[in-house]
């Protein structure tokens, strides 16, 4: 179904979502699980769930998608959002909004870059992020789980001490990056704290549905779910063109070729996606490819946007 027919008649969104759920199934290529984090290997690759929720309050889901996993950098859209509504636009002092071209981990860049991240959602920005979140509200990591909570009237939703600890047994890469930013003056509360701040929230466990409705705010230009405002307009477009341009690690090319959409993607292998106006979906699935985005995942949205013509573009 292209966009011209869907636009004037009741649309199917659980037909859509079947149909992407399908597409991206029969794909023979499903990627692997994330290692690096050992308590992440253990995620079921055949798991496939896919949510959408529209800016009129209807919620669709196919699959594995009230099924909780691990959110991981999907968290960083969160963070960042939360440090614009607390504290203004004085956080893009402290850090970036251009792709950086490198690894989602790497450390090549800082020192050349003075310290200030590339952007939000490499490690090293959402570290800087989260520090500024923490700064502002003295409880990073439950402010984001307190927004997730509110906006998905799931009260379930909390971060997973065990991903958490082994996040933490296995971070040496992210904690490097919190000394070294902090060794250029870009971290204001100490680094224990920034690490397990960022830890807690990119452990947080949560479903595609949950996912899809905290979403929402993009979607409608900065406004939440009860009606009053987290970001202004311009804020909420800002962060989707970041997202758009730096959400799916060093793939974002790829992800706005084939998805065409605002988004951020986690290595637990979850991609959140933002339809301006529309609504959000989000999908997940275990198996990643080398740039950390979930294989299915991609193809799921790609089969979505493809049909439907709800992109950006
Ligand atoms: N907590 C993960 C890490 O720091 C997040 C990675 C991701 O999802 O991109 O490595």
């Amino acid at each position: 179904m292209r966009n011209d027919n869907v636009q004037n008649v009741r649309v199917d969104y659980q037909q859509l979502l079947r149909d992407a759920m399908d597409t991206a199934r029969r794909l023979p290529a499903r990627g692997r699980p994330a290692d690096y984090i050992p308590a992440l290997a253990a995620a079921d690759p055949e798991a496939f769930g896919m949510a959408l929720a529209t800016v009129d309050g209807e919620v669709h889901g196919v699959g594995d998608w009230e099924h909780p996993f691990s959110i991981q950098s999907v968290s960083k859209l969160f963070t960042v959002a939360l440090a614009l509504a607390e504290g203004g636009d004085g956080i893009w002092q402290r850090v970036g909004r251009e792709p950086s071209g490198n690894p989602f981990n790497s450390l090549v860049q800082l020192e050349s870059e003075q310290g200030i991240p590339r952007n939000p959602f490499i490690n090293a920005g959402a570290l800087v992020a989260t520090d500024r979140l923490l700064e502002l509200t003295g409880d990073a990591a439950g402010t984001v789980r307190d927004f997730l909570r509110a906006e998905s009237g799931n009260r379930l939703i909390a971060t997973d001490d065990g991903v958490a600890s082994s996040e933490a047994r296995h971070g040496h890469r992210n904690a490097a990056l919190a000394h070294f930013i902090a060794s250029y003056g870009n971290l204001r509360n100490p680094v224990d704290s920034v690490l397990a701040h960022y830890y807690a929230h990119c452990a947080i466990s949560a479903s595609c549905r949950d996912l899809a409705l905290a979403g929402l705010f993009l979607a409608r230009h900065g406004l939440r779910t009860d009606g009053s405002r987290l970001l202004t307009r311009s804020e909420a477009k800002r962060v989707n063109a970041v997202l758009l341009t730096c959400g799916t690690y060093d793939a974002a090319g790829e992800f706005a070729f084939r998805v065409g959409l605002p988004g951020k993607s986690g290595v637990g292998g979850g991609v959140l996606a933002v339809l301006p106006g529309r609504g959000a979906v989000c999908v997940w699935s275990p198996g990643l490819d080398a740039a950390g985005n979930s294989v299915l995942g991609v193809a799921a949205l790609d089969a979505l946007t493809t049909a439907t013509g709800w992109s950006v573009f």
